[in-house]
């Protein structure tokens, strides 16, 4: 494994790295760190009344839908404003596939084609009667919206507290191909994500951990494709 990071854990030939890597070997799984430099909002912040941590569990929408709602339009304003930094634009450049545990969407801003959100996003609205999904615009027009399709309440696009991760399987298949899984800006600390670095090292690929200043060392990492 290699660090790329505040200091380096071992000397390592970075241009000899860039040179390897492309989108056909290549792998980036990506966390809240990525998004740091675009200036988001992390940690133990009270939007609306509402502690970080209870935005993200169901009973809050269930029970306080107008004020999580509330929470939600807030947030939502705040994170419009966040534009892709230079990490999420030289992966999109490079058209590196992306698994993401970040709810952001700014992978997607980047222009980045292929990106699995595990964590959903928070710029959807979902339908738990009919399964759909909606933009976020929604949320404008009624204080709790409610689903075009069938009226039942909506809820928001990212996972909440104890649902499974989204579209692991496909993830999986992703990492067990690439020779090279390039994890940025996350510790990869739980289940199933600690999983996925797993598979790549049984398959033999080599890992690249940035672990810090990911938007210095990712576009050394990555180069455009013509
Ligand atoms: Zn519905």
């Amino acid at each position: 494994m290699y660090e790329l990071g505040v200091r380096r854990s071992r000397e390592i030939d970075v241009q000899a790295l860039a040179d390897k890597l492309n989108r056909d070997n290549a792998v980036a799984l990506t966390g809240a760190g990525i998004s740091v430099a675009s200036g988001l909002p992390l940690g133990n912040e009270v939007v609306q009344g509402i502690p970080l941590n209870e935005f993200f569990m169901l009973h809050t929408w269930e029970e306080r839908p107008s004020q999580a709602f509330a929470a939600y339009r807030d947030i939502l304003s705040g994170w419009r404003r966040a534009t892709p930094n230079p990490a999420h634009q030289a992966l999109a450049d490079a058209r590196i596939r992306i698994i993401t545990q970040n709810i952001d969407g700014l992978h997607r801003d980047a222009g980045s084609q292929e990106v699995i959100e595990l964590h959903g996003n928070l710029r959807e609205l979902r339908c738990f009667q009919c399964d759909a999904v909606f933009a976020s615009q929604l949320v404008w027009k009624d204080d709790v919206p409610s689903c075009p399709t069938c009226r039942a309440q909506l809820f928001p696009g990212f996972i909440l507290e104890g649902d499974a991760v989204r579209h692991i399987a496909r993830a999986v298949e992703w990492v067990a191909a690439a020779a090279y899984l390039v994890v940025i800006g996350t510790q990869l600390a739980m289940d199933p994500v600690r999983r996925l670095r797993e598979i790549a090292r049984e398959r033999g690929a080599d890992v690249i951990w940035v672990s810090a200043m990911a938007e210095e060392w990712v576009p050394t990492l990555f180069l455009p494709t013509r």
